[in-house]
């Protein structure tokens, strides 16, 4: 049976070659899991590689995390809809390690752990209701920046409309 291309996209996105995942976690109020709220959270830099948990492993050179970002960018924050209910972890495409110098990957996942607390994680913050807005994939793909208003521009309207007109003379001319 044929898969909607969105899962087959969703599946690629998790299951497929990319970046070093790695892992994250954050506390929230049980309120805020019962209403599947969403929560604005910057993003560390460096994250516990998810293979080894920290041990170290060739996925992470042995270091035992990933980054998530060069050092020159400012804090990542993401936007993430908490899972109704009680704790889970979440697997984020694309927001996780970035890949090798010279590998043509995207990140890897984040393994978001969410746990419950009396008080939030710092830095931590509740957006408001969002129930009337699509519930959309907090790591959208952006997209590619060569394919933005590259088809119609004036220069080649301009360029058609002359070729049209010297096709059409050299058709009068043969006449
Ligand atoms: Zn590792």
């Amino acid at each position: 049976m044929p898969q909607p291309l969105a899962r087959i996209v969703q599946d690629e996105l998790l299951t497929g070659p990319r970046g070093p995942d790695g892992r994250h976690e954050i506390v929230v109020p049980r309120s805020w899991l019962a209403e599947g709220a969403w929560v604005e959270i910057p993003l560390p830099r460096l994250l516990s590689c998810a293979l080894c948990d920290g041990g170290g492993c060739d996925r992470c050179h042995r270091s035992g995390a990933v980054t998530t970002r060069v050092q020159q960018m400012s804090t990542e924050v993401i936007e993430v809809q908490l899972p109704v209910g009680g704790p889970a972890i979440l697997r984020l495409p694309r927001l996780g390690g970035l890949p090798s110098p010279g590998e043509a990957l995207g990140r890897g996942l984040l393994l978001l752990t969410i746990r419950v607390g009396a008080e939030p994680s710092a830095g931590l913050r509740k957006l408001p209701d969002r129930a009337s807005l699509r519930s959309v994939h907090p790591s959208p793909i952006p997209p590619h920046p060569r394919l933005k208003g590259t088809l119609l521009t004036p220069h080649r309207i301009l360029a058609l409309a002359a070729l049209c007109l010297i096709v059409g003379i050299l058709w009068w001319l043969r006449q």
